[in-house]
């Protein structure tokens, strides 16, 4: 039935990249014949799943959204591919994204953009707006998605699907095509929160071949949510970001943040503001680490070891076709990142640049630890406008940018977050969303609130 979805509306919505259908109906067979044998199953074998582009799949292509990476196909799982494999869900196939994670839009894709398949004239979020996408269309029911900055959560709040970004390190990025480092985590993009629960404690958990992966069990969070259902809200208390409210915050979306607040409150929650001062240079220490970060992971693609090759006429030095592959196959955004994440590096300018960035890092560390002293979530409009259409920003990098402003803090520290519909517009009828933050491997807390929200 997916698979059918999938072809009936993916010549619009563009979600899907590659589409396995033979591996898919294979992985589906095979699960219907454990079932039958009364094979002991996971919760989720057979249950159809879409991998963002970013991950590595073995045999199934794997770009980026990049046309560097164009035929690339890995000859490897990355350990969450492996771990639904392990669990029996079927792939359909890999997600459309902007090139290397870099956008909010899906714009960015060297593969035409994802349309928002509530107005198929504007975005879907990004950059993980494919997986988004197909999970608003029905064309999956689970979705895995990467965050590096707000690319699981911004695309959630635009599509009305939930995603979650897990505390960093809990699921491991082992074959994750990496955009930053200390900034990356994979998670769930699914229609419930208990389904993103479910997945999340499938994908999550210690791995040894991920240096960065925390040694804690990822679990209690199926329980959480189905614990949060039942709507009551008692004790905990629920913090409003100060910082995270203002003009740069389009009215229709505060309506419906502010009816959200005010069902907690309905649940019994104890709501309260608070302040975390730092999140106001969260934006400009982003953009300075990531494409730090990022200039140094890029630098492997160098046409000699992966993907798509561009040889200059004559006889060209290695280092030419090198020049020319570059140029030929990274987008604007990916270039404009590159210069600057280079620029910052350089001998002379990184305490002017990068080691302030990380001097911001800390406080907004240090913010979220005091917050947690005394509220046990944070709360905000996960994205400040709903989708916009295709096109508006392409030419505003800085707009673009904006997108993330309340994203972004948690990846810096390293909080886990949720993003959970919150109602549609008044105005445009378009689906907005409300993002949850919890203090470090305190991602069940996420699920208990978003659940009774929900
Ligand atoms: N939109 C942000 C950026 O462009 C976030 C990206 C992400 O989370 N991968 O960097």
């Amino acid at each position: 039935a997916h698979l059918d979805q999938i072809a009936a509306t993916n010549g619009d919505l563009n979600a899907f990249l590659h589409v396995d259908v033979p591996g898919a109906l294979a992985q589906a067979a095979a699960s219907d014949e454990r079932r039958s044998a009364g094979s002991p199953l996971h919760a989720l074998d057979g249950v159809p799943i879409a991998i963002k582009d970013v991950l590595t799949t073995e045999g199934l292509p794997t770009t980026a959204g990049s046309r560097i990476l164009e035929g690339w196909i890995p000859p490897y799982d990355g350990t969450v591919t492996a771990r639904i494999k392990a669990a029996g869900l079927p792939i359909l196939g890999k997600t459309n994204m902007d090139e290397f994670a870099m956008g909010s839009s899906t714009e960015n894709s060297a593969y035409g953009p994802t349309r928002n398949p509530w107005d198929h004239d504007r975005i879907p979020g990004g950059s993980g707006g494919g997986s988004a996408a197909a999970v608003a269309a029905f064309q999956a029911p689970l979705a895995i998605g990467s965050d590096t900055g707000g690319s699981i959560r911004q695309p959630g709040a635009m599509t009305g699907t939930v995603g979650v970004k897990p505390t960093y390190g809990s699921v491991s990025r082992y074959g994750v095509i990496a955009l930053a480092n200390s900034l990356d985590q994979l998670g769930p993009v699914t229609r419930t929160v208990l389904d993103s629960a479910l997945l999340h404690e499938l994908i999550g958990g210690h791995d040894p071949k991920d240096s960065t992966s925390v040694p804690t069990p990822v679990t209690g969070l199926i329980e959480a949510a189905r614990e949060g259902a039942k709507g009551d809200l008692s004790g905990l208390r629920v913090g409003v970001v100060k910082e995270l409210q203002g003009d740069a915050w389009a009215p229709d979306v505060v309506e419906r943040f502010e009816e959200s607040v005010d069902i907690l409150k309905k649940l019994g929650a104890d709501v309260v503001e608070v302040s975390l001062p730092s999140f106001v240079h969260a934006m400009a220490a982003y953009y300075l680490i990531l494409p730090a970060e990022c200039s140094s992971n890029l630098a492997k693609f160098d046409a000699m070891r992966y993907g798509r090759r561009v040889t200059p006429e004559g006889s060209p030095s290695a280092e030419e076709v090198m020049k020319v592959s570059r140029d030929a196959g990274f987008g604007d955004e990916v270039k404009r990142r590159i210069i600057i994440g280079t620029y910052a590096l350089s001998s002379g300018y990184y305490d002017a640049y990068y080691g302030q960035a990380q001097k911001i890092r800390t406080l907004i560390i240090e913010d979220f630890r005091r917050a947690f002293e005394s509220v046990d979530v944070l709360v905000s409009p996960t994205a400040p406008t709903t989708a916009f259409p295709i096109g508006e920003k392409v030419d505003d990098p800085l707009s673009m940018y904006l997108q993330d402003l309340a994203t972004i803090p948690a990846n810096l520290a390293g909080v886990p977050g949720i993003s959970v519909p919150s109602g549609t517009s008044r105005e445009d009828g378009l689906p907005t969303g409300v993002q949850f933050l919890a203090p470090v491997l305190e991602d069940a807390r996420l699920y208990r609130v978003g659940a009774a929200l929900e």
